[in-house]
């Protein structure tokens, strides 16, 4: 492994003021040990870390980047927002030009509310589903990760029809009581839950492609059933869309799938690398939220002038040039690469992909749902992921993870990504 100093030495400062060095758990290499990198800057494709080292960037900050970092027109656009003013706290344009490209983006929003971050977004969905429907119990799927919302950081019980037990400290029981967890893609046990519970459930909330156990499909009866079963029992479907929108395709999964969700939730490139979140839906549903109705809800940098900037410009971006038909090419030729450089070494592993959206898992059997995740071999995957580090590409640091191509790599990058994965695999093959 090579080292890299300069970054060492920046975690262990950081290490004496922020817990654990980092912002955020995620980022600080803990499923593959070892240190994270600290970043200088980013530049199209491109992480340049405190060693004056360069990677090939296939995390994007966990999702926005789909220009890759620093896209000259959202730059400028960030900057003109910003000499007006960073924020108001009182409403600007810019926050309904956001929200009505919002609503031209995908059909089934037809009012938008901005929050500032991915947590924020369901937080407020469920709320607001609660509210809807009146009732309390809602159903998430093991594996799926909607932020840290109390209610929804719940681990599986050992039945597979279970209620939720809380999956941190600090999470009373009584804020996942009313949470059921299933596992994903499973339509009998969906179905089952409603036949015992269907007149107490305010609502499902799903990943419609998962990226937090890594990429997973869903079936296309399991989306069916979803919809089915939440219409038939009247609850609310909450796709959350925070990874998968804008970025799938410009509707995000339900313009892929031509599905239609009562609530969806947003982020990550909705901000264009701001912190901005946002949830929307039914217009009956969004009328529920204060001061249009009694749910409460607020934020006092929510949809602020810069984040909505950023926002607009990504989003204007993604309309004038979809890159969405170059990104599945790349995704393609990336999938059969890695694939081949598995299957020639007879290395158990799957490359699983949606659009621009992949996880590499070292295991022979699809994976479909966490249980079959789980089965993947996390120590082969940390040797990869450093093998890959010290060839200049910056993987995201969990098998558990989905990486993110942008509209910046080329095909000359994914060339020279799968000749590092043959160097890496090579290695991996003989150790
Ligand atoms: N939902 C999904 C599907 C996510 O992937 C994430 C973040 N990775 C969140 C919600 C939470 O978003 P944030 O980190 O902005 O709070």
């Amino acid at each position: 492994m090579r080292e890299r100093p300069s970054s060492a030495a920046a975690f262990e400062r950081a290490k004496r003021s922020i817990p654990g060095g980092v912002n955020s758990p995620a980022r600080a290499f803990g499923a593959v040990g070892g240190h994270p990198l600290f970043i200088a800057r980013g530049e199209g494709p491109y992480l340049y870390d405190l060693d004056g080292q360069r990677y090939l960037d296939f995390v994007g900050s966990w999702g926005p980047l789909i220009w890759g970092h620093c896209h000259p027109a959202v730059q400028e656009a960030v900057e003109a927002a910003l000499r007006r003013g960073s924020t108001f706290g009182a409403p600007c344009e810019l926050e309904t030009e956001l929200a009505e490209l919002v609503i031209a983006a995908v059909p089934s929003i037809e009012m938008v509310r901005f929050v500032s971050s991915g947590t924020e977004a369901t937080m407020s969905a469920i709320r607001l589903a609660r509210g809807f429907t009146g009732r309390s119990t809602i159903i998430k799927f093991a594996g799926c990760y909607h932020g840290h919302v109390d209610a929804l950081l719940v681990a599986a019980g050992s039945s597979a029809l279970t209620h939720g037990v809380p999956s941190s400290p600090g999470v009373p029981p009584g804020c996942t009581q009313d949470t059921l967890v299933l596992e994903y893609n499973d339509c009998q046990a969906l179905a089952d839950v409603f036949r015992q519970h269907g007149d107490q459930i305010a609502a499902v909330i799903v990943e419609p492609v998962v990226g937090n156990m890594g990429l997973v499909e869903p079936t296309a009866e399991f989306r069916q059933e979803l919809r089915r079963l939440t219409l038939r029992y009247g609850a609310v479907l909450i796709y959350d869309e925070v990874m998968t929108g804008f970025r799938l395709a410009f509707g995000g999964a339900q313009e892929l799938y031509g599905d239609h969700a009562d609530l969806t939730t947003l982020g990550k490139i909705l901000g264009g690398g701001l912190p901005v979140g946002a949830y929307g839906g039914r217009r009956d549903i969004m009328r529920q939220v204060m001061p249009a109705g009694p749910v409460f809800q607020a934020g006092t940098l929510s949809g602020n002038p810069l984040a909505m900037a950023a926002g607009l410009a990504t989003l204007r971006l993604l309309q004038r040039q979809p890159p969405y038909a170059y990104l599945e090419n790349l995704g393609r030729a990336l999938q059969n690469g890695l694939q081949q450089a598995l299957d020639t070494r007879r290395i158990p592993g799957r490359v699983q992909r949606v659009g621009s959206m992949w996880t590499l898992f070292f295991t022979a059997e699809p994976v479909t749902n966490y249980t079959t995740a789980r089965q993947a071999d996390t120590r082969r995957f940390a040797r990869f992921f450093w093998e890959m580090l010290d060839r200049g590409i910056y993987l995201p640091c969990s098998q558990f993870e989905a990486a993110f191509l942008n509209a910046a790599m080329t095909p000359q990058h994914i060339a020279q990504t799968i000749a590092a994965a043959e160097e890496a695999l090579d290695i991996l093959a003989h150790a």
